[in-house]
C-alpha cells in the first residue's frame, strides 16, 4: 500500500454490488498497477433496470437486460468477480462478511448495493403486489399478465372477478412507463393472441398519492404524460393512497375497492439492506449520507455510491436515483481512490447532468435535457432517451448494434412481438387461485 510517495505494495478494493456504480468503479480501477479489486454481487449479473418494464410488457426478453459480470470483466486485469451476498459491513475494520460466514478485508471499501422496493408498511403490499426492481420481478409481471389472459380466454366469467383490471401504484417514471406500455400490450398486441378475451372491459388504473404525474419533471411534462396515458385508456386516481393490497383486490384511501389480480408496485424505493448493515444512522430513504467526495463521514477509505447514497450536490441535499448518477459516481470514486493511493486528497463529486426522461408509450416520450431542463416531447425525446441509455449500456459492455436494432423495431413496428415473449409456459409463474379472496395480507 502507498506511503504517500507512490505505490509500494498491492492495494485491495472490495466493491459491493455489480450495478451501474459498482461496474463503473471496478472498470475504472481495472488494469491499474498494484490495485486488486474484488467485485461482489449476490446475483453474479448486472440487471439493466431502465429496461425492466419492457421485459414486463413483453417487448424484451429477460436475457436482453441481464449481463453476466464475469463476462464483463473477463479481460479486465486485476478484477475478480464473485457471486456472494454481503450480510454485514464493518466500516472501521473495512471488512465485509458474506452469507457463508467468510470475511473479506480491504484497504478501500466501495458500497454500491443499490435499492429495493419500499412498500411504506402498506398492509398486504409486500405479499401481494408485484414490484419491478429485478429481472425476475419483470418476468413475474409478464407471467401474471399472460396467465390472466389465458385464464379469461378459457373462462370469460372471470372478467366479473376483476381479471382484466390492472393497477399500477406510483406516478413516477416507473409507474407511468409501465402503465403506458401495459395499455398498449393489452389493446394492441394481446387481442391478436387471445381474440376471445373482451379487452374492451380491460382497465389500467394508475394510483398515486401525489396530485400530478412525474413530480420530478415540470408541470407541463406531468400534464403531457397524463394526456398520453388518457389517450391509451389509462385511468388516473391521483391524490389517492393505496390502503391495502389483497390477493384479489386493492383498497384505496377513499374507500374504493378495485378487484384485480395484478398490482404493479412502482411506489417508491429505499436503500438495499447493506446500508442498514453498516452500523450507521442512515438518512432519507435509508440511504447513507455521504460527503461531497462520496466517502462515508469518519471513514475516508469507505465510499457509498449510486442508489445507496444521498449524494449532496450544490444546493440540492441529494442527487436523484438515476443510472447516470450511479455510473458517474462509480467512476469518480475510482479516481478518488487512485488519488488517495497516490497520496493526493479525493475531490468533490461533480455530476454531469444528462437530464431526466420517461417513455410513456410508442412515439410518446418526454425528456428534460441538461441542467437547464430543456423540454422535448415525442420523437426528439425518444432520441434523447436512446442516447442516454446507449451510454449506460455501453459501460456494461452491451452489444449496442443489437440494442439499436431493437429500438428501430420498437419504433417502426411497436405492436410486433415474438411468439417466445408471449408464451406464459416459458415463465415459471404460479397459477392464479381464482377462489382465493381478500384478507391474505
Ligand atoms: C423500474 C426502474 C426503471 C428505471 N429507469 C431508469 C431510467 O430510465 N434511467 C435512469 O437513469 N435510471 C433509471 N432507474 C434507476 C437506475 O436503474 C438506478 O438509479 C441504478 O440502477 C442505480 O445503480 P446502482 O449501481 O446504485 O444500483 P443497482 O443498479 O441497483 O445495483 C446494485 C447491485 O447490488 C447488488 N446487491 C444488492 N445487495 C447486495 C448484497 N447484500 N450483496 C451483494 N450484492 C448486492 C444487486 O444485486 C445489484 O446487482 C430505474 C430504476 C428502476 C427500478
Amino acid at each position: 500500500m502507498s506511503d504517500g510517495a507512490g505505490m509500494d505494495t498491492e492495494v485491495s478494493v472490495v466493491v459491493v454490488g455489480g450495478g451501474f456504480a459498482g461496474v463503473a468503479c471496478a472498470k475504472r480501477l481495472a488494469g491499474r498497477d498494484g490495485v486488486r479489486v474484488v467485485l461482489l454481487d449476490r446475483d453474479g449479473f448486472h440487471q439493466f433496470q431502465p429496461l425492466l418494464y419492457q421485459v414486463a410488457t413483453a417487448e424484451l426478453t429477460s436475457q436482453d437486460i441481464r449481463f453476466d459480470l464475469a463476462r464483463i470483466f473477463r479481460d479486465k486485469a486485476g478484477v475478480e468477480v464473485r457471486t456472494a451476498d454481503v450480510t454485514s459491513v464493518d466500516l472501521q475494520a473495512k471488512t465485509v462478511t458474506l452469507d457463508g460466514g467468510e470475511t473479506l478485508a480491504a484497504d478501500y471499501l466501495v458500497l454500491a448495493a443499490g435499492a429495493q422496493p419500499n412498500f411504506f408498511h402498506t398492509p398486504g403490499a409486500r405479499e401481494n403486489a408485484f414490484p419491478l426492481y429485478s429481472v425476475e420481478d419483470a418476468r413475474q409481471v409478464r407471467g401474471r399478465i399472460l396467465t390472466v389472459f389465458e385464464d379469461v380466454a378459457r373462462d370469460p366469467r372471470l372478467v366479473e372477478e376483476g381479471a382484466l383490471n390492472f393497477v399500477i401504484v406510483g406516478g413516477g417514471p416507473t409507474g407511468v412507463e409501465t402503465a403506458g406500455a401495459l395499455a398498449e400490450l393489452i389493446h394492441d398486441v394481446l387481442p391478436g393472441v387471445y381474440p376471445t378475451v373482451p379487452v374492451g372491459h380491460a382497465q389500467v388504473i394508475l394510483v398515486d398519492l401525489g396530485h400530478a404525474l412525474l413530480s420530478a419533471f415540470s408541470e407541463q411534462a406531468g400534464a403531457y404524460a397524463a394526456k398520453q396515458l388518457h389517450r391509451r385508456g389509462v385511468q388516473l386516481r391521483l391524490g389517492t393512497a393505496v390502503k391495502q393490497v389483497d390477493p384479489d383486490r386493492v383498497t384505496l384511501g377513499d374507500g374504493q375497492v378495485i378487484k384485480t389480480r395484478l398490482v404493479v408496485w412502482g411506489g417508491g424505493e429505499k436503500a438495499a439492506d447493506v446500508a442498514g448493515a453498516c452500523g450507521l444512522a442512515t438518512g432519507r430513504g435509508g440511504r447513507i449520507d455521504v460527503q461531497p467526495d462520496l466517502t462515508v463521514p469518519g471513514h475516508p477509505r469507505v465510499y457509498a455510491l449510486g442508489d445507496m447514497a444521498n449524494i449532496p450536490s450544490g444546493d440540492e441535499p441529494a442527487l436523484p436515483q438515476l443510472g447516470s448518477v450511479a455510473q458517474q459516481s462509480g467512476r469518480w470514486a475510482a479516481d478518488n481512490i487512485l488519488a488517495q493511493v497516490g497520496g493526493q486528497p479525493p475531490h468533490p463529486f461533480h455530476y454531469r447532468d444528462k437530464g431526466i426522461m420517461a417513455m410513456i408509450g410508442t412515439k410518446a416520450a418526454i425528456a428534460e435535457i441538461g441542467p437547464h431542463r430543456h423540454e422535448l416531447h415525442g420523437r426528439f425525446a425518444f432520441l434523447a432517451w436512446l442516447g442516454v441509455h446507449m451510454e449506460l449500456l455501453g459501460e456494461i459492455g452491451a452489444e449496442l448494434k443489437a440494442y439499436m436494432a431493437w429500438a428501430q423495431e420498437f419504433y417502426l413496428r411497436p405492436h410486433h412481438r415474438s411468439a417466445e415473449l408471449l408464451d406464459p409456459s416459458r415463465i415459471d409463474t404460479p397459477r392464479i387461485d381464482w377462489n382465493q379472496q381478500g384478507g391474505a395480507s
